[in-house]
């Protein structure tokens, strides 16, 4: 019996289990491939910072600010950007 590894387990799996609550009263959107336009990912709308995704289709990588692709647009403050 590993008691550390087991509740490790069960922590990330409550923990995942948490988060699929959350994120149902949250607006999904999709990420798509700056090169082709292919849907590349999905993020949910409290996501911030910057993510790597990789397109199935034509295959770049690319890197995404999420605050570039927000629903909701504030005005453009240069010191939120660093
Ligand atoms: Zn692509």
């Amino acid at each position: 019996m590993k008691p550390n590894a087991y509740r490790a387990n069960e922590e990330i799996r409550m923990k995942a289990e948490l988060s699929r609550k959350e994120a149902e009263s949250l607006i999904e959107r999709d990420l798509k491939c700056p090169e082709c336009g292919y849907k590349a990912g999905t993020v949910f709308s409290d996501c911030t910072g910057h993510l790597t995704i990789r397109c199935r289709k034509c295959k770049t990588v690319s890197v995404l600010n999420l605050a570039y692709f927000r629903r909701h647009r504030r005005r453009k403050y240069k010191t939120t950007i660093k």
